[in-house]
This record gives C-alpha cells, structure tokens and sequence, in this order.
C-alpha cells in the first residue's frame, strides 16, 4: 500500500483533550457574553461550562483575558473561476488563519473545488470547510465567459457541475448528476422562468439538496424565488428587482427607481421581507461586496466612471435594503463574493461584518450571530458549527480584544481552532505577491 498525502492540519485524535479556560465567550447564540471554559476531545467541544471538570491528563490553555467567538462562515466564495490552485491556496490558508471556519462556494469548477474541499476536511492543507454548489441556470446564460473558465475542456452548460435547464430537462437525473459533484445545494443563478425554478427547487429537495438562489433569476422575480421555497437568496440589490418592470434576462436588466429606494423603501420590499421571515429564507446580503466593485472600476487603466457610479449607488442600496431587512425579522447570512488584495493580511468577511454593522446598524453580537450560526443553517450544517456549545465541532476564533466594542478588533486573533486543530496567528505567512491576485464576484452591476 502507497502512503496518504501528510496531513500536518487534520484534527486531533479522540481522547486528545485541551480545556480553554477563563474566556469571555460571545457563543454565537445571540446569547450574552459571559465567562467559560470550553473542552475539546479531538473534533468536538464536549463541555462548555464556567468551572468544567478537567479529565486527567488534559493540557490547559489559559484564555483569561481573552474573548472567544465561534468561527466565522463565509456564505458567499468563488475560489475557482477560473480555476488556479495557487491563489486558490493562499486565499483559503488566509481565511482560516483570520477566523474563517467554513465557507460556501457558490460555483466554480467543481472538479477543483472537490479537491479543495477534501484537502481541507483531512488536513493536508490549511483552509476552512468548504460547503458547494452545482449550478443551473436558463440556456441563454452559456455565453457568460465565466462559464467557459469553469468548463475548460468539456462542453459549458454540459457539465454536472453547472448545467443549462430548459422545459425538456429531466430534472430529476440533472440533481443527480448534480449531487455526483458532491455538491450539497444547486445554486439557480440566472435565465429561468418562476415555474422552472419551482421545479428546481422541488426536486433538490426531494434529493436531499439545498437550493442557494440569485435574488433575481430573471424572469423569475425575488418575490417568485422566494415562494419557489429557496433555501436562501444572494445579494441584497437584486432584491430591488421586485419593484421594477419587464424583467427578461441577466444581461438586459431594466431600470428601477434606485434613488426613490433608498430615500423611501417600498412597501413591495416590504412584502418580501415579510414573507422570507415567514418561510426562514436566509438572506445571503453580500453587502459592502459594492465598495470593492467601486474600487476595482475606479482601478483599471481607464477608469470605467458608469461602472463605478452605479457601483457607489449599489453601495448605498444594499445598505438601506439590508437595513431594512434585518428590522423586518429576516435572518441575514455573510457572504462576501470577493477578495482582498494578497497583501491585506485578513479575508474579506472582516469588512462585511463591518460594513454590516457600521452601514446597516445590526448590533455586534447579531453581526456575529449572522456570521456564525445563521452561515451555518445556511449550508445546513448548524447541527455541528455555527456556534461553541458541546456536541459541536471545535470551531472557534480566540482574541485579544473585545469584537462587541468594535468588530474591527477581529484583527485581533490570537489563534484560531478548527476541527480541534490550533492555527497561531504568528504562524500566519503573507504568500509571495508575484503572481497571487484577488478573484470573485459572481454578481455583475
Ligand atoms: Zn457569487
């Protein structure tokens, strides 16, 4: 027999014990902070209590002084289009080593991001959890280059991991075909009718997948999507759809009011929110997603000013739409959809949950509430992360300073625990910049 890869960031054994004693613990419940030691047997948390009984032969960390959060969930990553395992690497080994426990990849090359997934789940490199999807989206949507960067060598809208639906699909060996990627959801990204999407949705279901949805599917408006009974839906802005007229396809968008939203809202947004709240559809906001857009327009050689205007605008629409949102009572995920530049030493989903609290007014702990246990349910794995309590992995981010006074003490990290294995910061190394660059956005202004 051949030897595995080394696995040098796998989890512990069982019956390998570590207490984390005296932290201030933030446990992702929207619970109030309060002090606790946490026990770790290999994988999993088996106690969190104030004064827990410590099994002989435990090693001991002394965390007094110190806040601990569950770790963070990405809802919304491309790690994969197109694919280039390097940047790929270094963007899952920054995530993880800046609090980054599991991610939500929201279609790529899949036969990429399986190894990806795979390597980080037995530790042969470090990176958070990765949770995918496998897409599906209307014929018309094949010309999009994206898709040919995640198809190279097969046949773009042909392949199992994004697929083109038409009223002749037999949907049910498309989930399936699906579902062999290893994939746990589809995502509906673009070009389908409401009653295509219903059907989507229906049958993923009765397989046992989750269905992760573009707020807009064009035609299928955000009000249609979320009566289809998706799981969640991305990106605040598209929500505004709902308010706007003969919407056709992703590349023709028609016009809404934009101005008159975010001055006035709308009670049709209104209505949205009252029903994804009714049903537990999960917002994935990608909220402040719109800053980096603005800066990448405001980059190139040339500036593209109409790009970067209707940018500026997003920015502002997506905070007042995510607003409004969360005072309306629905749960609210934290995706990202983009990168930091390579020389930033912390991931993306830092400045989400900044932008989410300084720009849409949601208090830390639910920002933390939304970045921990609402990511979880919206990869439908808050059965095991998604917050610290025993029975759960040992997913955790250690800090020296307090993330309720000011969430930009996430920069704070002493160390991260996933799956019971310990990231120091101080091991962190910035990758050499040459040839590393920033990938994403699977959303188009
Ligand atoms: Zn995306």
């Amino acid at each position: 027999m051949d030897e595995p890869a080394p696995t040098p960031y796998a989890a512990p054994g069982e019956g390998d014990v570590v207490v984390y004693r005296g932290a201030t613990l933030i446990d992702g419940t929207g619970a109030s902070a309060r002090r606790a030691s946490i026990v770790v047997d290999g994988a999993k948390i088996v106690a969190v209590d104030a004064d827990p009984e410590v099994p002989a032969g435990a090693v001991e960390v002394d965390l007094a002084g110190r806040f601990v959060i569950p770790g963070l969930i990405d809802s919304h990553q491309h790690i994969a289009t197109p694919p280039n395992r390097p940047v790929a690497e270094a963007a899952l080994r920054r995530q993880v080593f800046g609090g980054v426990t599991a991610i939500r990849d929201m279609a790529d090359d899949l036969r990429q991001i399986a190894d990806l997934a795979r390597a980080t789940l037995v530790g042969e490199i470090p990176g958070p959890d990765i949770v995918y999807a496998a897409l599906m989206a209307g014929p018309s949507f094949f010309d999009d280059p994206r898709t040919w960067q995640v198809s190279q060598g097969e046949t773009p809208g042909r392949v199992p991991w994004m697929q083109a639906i038409d009223e002749e699909t037999d949907l049910p060996l498309a989930v399936a075909r699906a579902q062999g990627t290893h994939a746990k959801a589809i995502k509906v990204y673009a070009n389908l009718p409401a009653s295509t999407v219903e059907d989507i949705v229906d049958e993923a279901h009765r397989q046992g997948m989750m269905v992760w949805a573009h707020a807009t599917v064009f035609p299928a408006r955000p009000g249609e999507v979320v009566a289809a009974g998706v799981d969640s839906v991305s990106h605040v802005s598209l929500l505004a759809y709902e308010t706007a007229e003969g919407l056709l396809n992703y590349k023709d968008k028609p016009a809404f009011d934009a101005a008159n939203l975010i001055a006035n809202g709308d009670p049709r947004l209104d209505a949205l929110y009252a029903d994804m709240r009714e049903r537990g559809t999960i917002l994935d906001a990608t909220a402040g997603m719109w800053i980096w857009m603005a800066n990448q327009a405001g980059q190139s050689a040339e500036v593209d000013q109409a790009a970067r205007n209707r940018a500026l605008t997003n920015v502002e629409l997506s905070a007042k739409l995510t607003a409004a949102a969360y005072r309306a009572g629905v749960e609210i995920s934290t995706g990202t959809d983009y990168e930091t530049d390579p020389e930033n030493p912390f991931p993306s989903l830092h400045e989400e949950l900044v932008f989410l609290h300084e720009q849409c007014g949601i208090p830390a702990e639910q920002v933390i509430r939304s970045a921990t246990l609402v990511g979880a349910r919206s990869m439908g794995a808050a059965d095991r992360m998604g917050s610290v309590e025993a029975g759960k992995l040992a997913n955790f981010v250690v800090l020296a300073r307090d993330p309720l006074a000011d969430l930009r003490h996430l920069d704070s990290i002493e160390f991260v625990v996933k799956r019971g294995h310990r990231y120091e910061r101080s091991d962190y190394t910035q990758p050499a910049a040459s040839g590393v660059q920033t990938q994403g956005h699977g959303v188009q202004a």
